[in-house]
C-alpha cells in the first residue's frame, strides 16, 4: 500500500503560562453557536478548564472522542500533592460524566480545531489566548494510504466481468468455510 503525507495539527499546552482566565473556553463556545458568535456558555466549550485557584493550579482539557461506555478503571491525578477528582483531566465524552456534552441536547462535543471556510488561521482558542499558554503546531506524517470504497468496487466490478459473478461467490463461500 502506498504512503501519503498526512497534515497533523496539535495544540501544545504550556501550564506555566495559563491563569485560568477562561478566554479559550468564552471563544470556543460563541464560535461554535448557532448563529456563529450569537452567545457564550463554556458548558458548550470543546476546551474546559480544570480549576484550583488557592493553589493557582489550572489545566486546560481539550474535548476529545466520544465513548458509549466508561473506562474498567479511573485515572488519579496528583499534582503538587493536591489529589484530582477521578476523570478529571479525561478528554473524552462519556456516560459518566457531563463534561463535553451539549447541555441542551446532551450530544457529545469533539474539538475539530475551528475547521471553516475559509480556514482559522490558528484555532480561535490560541488566538484569544493572550498569555500564549496554546501553541498551535502543524507537522506532517507519512501514513498508509486509505483504500476508498470507490476503489474497492471498481476492483470488485473488474473481477465479476472477467470472472463472472457466480465463480465469486463460491470462491466467497469458500474462503469462508475455511478456519
Ligand atoms: S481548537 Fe477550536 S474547537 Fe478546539 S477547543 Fe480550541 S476553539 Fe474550541
Ligand atoms: S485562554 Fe489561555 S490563559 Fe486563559 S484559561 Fe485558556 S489556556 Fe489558560
Amino acid at each position: 500500500m502506498s504512503k501519503v503525507k498526512k497534515k497533523v495539527k496539535t495544540i501544545r499546552i504550556d501550564l506555566d503560562k495559563c491563569n485560568g482566565c477562561r478566554a479559550c473556553e468564552m471563544i470556543c463556545s460563541a464560535f461554535h453557536a448557532n448563529p456563529r458568535y450569537s452567545s457564550n456558555n463554556p458548558a458548550r466549550s470543546r476546551i474546559r478548564m480544570i480549576r484550583d485557584p488557592i493553589r493557582d493550579v489550572y489545566v486546560p482539557v481539550y474535548a476529545g472522542e466520544y465513548t458509549s461506555a466508561e473506562c474498567m478503571g479511573r485515572d488519579k491525578y496528583v499534582i503538587d500533592g493536591k489529589e484530582y477528582d477521578e476523570c478529571g483531566f479525561c478528554r473524552a465524552s462519556c456516560p459518566s460524566r457531563d463534561a463535553f456534552k451539549e447541555p441542551d441536547s446532551g450530544l457529545p462535543l469533539k474539538c475539530d480545531m475551528c475547521e471553516d471556510d475559509p480556514a482559522q488561521e490558528k484555532p480561535l482558542c490560541v488566538q484569544w489566548c493572550l498569555n500564549d499558554a496554546l501553541i498551535y503546531e502543524e507537522r506532517e506524517e507519512e501514513v498508509e494510504e486509505e483504500v476508498k470504497l470507490d476503489d474497492v468496487e471498481v476492483g470488485l466490478g473488474a473481477m465479476v466481468d472477467k470472472y463472472g459473478l457466480e465463480k465469486i461467490m463460491d470462491t466467497v463461500a469458500r474462503i469462508s468455510k475455511k478456519d
